[in-house]
């Protein structure tokens, strides 16, 4: 376990609280998805959705490392697999991982202009 790996699970109580906030009432189900898979329309990686919220992480979008902040609007839900695959990337680089067809921020165009 590095380092970098370790600050979502000290946040992880304060916010699944928040997920189940932003959630609705029910909180993190049984039907809660991983936010990447879901839009690239990939069910997950073990054939269904996955089945306990234990198996989903919270996530930051843009990095804690990048300046992102445990706020809510920063969090969402991802499987282990895309969490990992993610790493420390930026939204944007990593949504164009996944789909070619994502729509980047102007701020994040200009950072990677040549
Ligand atoms: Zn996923």
């Amino acid at each position: 376990m590095t380092e970098t790996l370790a600050e979502p699970k000290q946040v992880a109580c304060s916010a699944r609280r928040v997920i189940a906030l932003r959630y609705g009432p029910r909180g993190v189900s049984c039907e809660a998805k991983c936010a990447y898979c879901d839009h690239v329309g990939r069910i997950g990686w073990c054939g269904d959705y996955w089945i306990s919220f234990y198996l989903l992480e919270i996530e930051h979008m843009n990095p804690i490392a990048l300046g992102g902040t445990h706020r809510p609007e920063n969090l969402t839900l991802a499987c282990r697999k895309c969490n990992r695959a993610k790493r420390n990337r930026p939204l944007d680089e990593w949504m164009l991982m996944i789909d070619p067809t994502w729509p980047v921020s102007p701020r994040y165009a200009a950072s990677v202009a040549p």
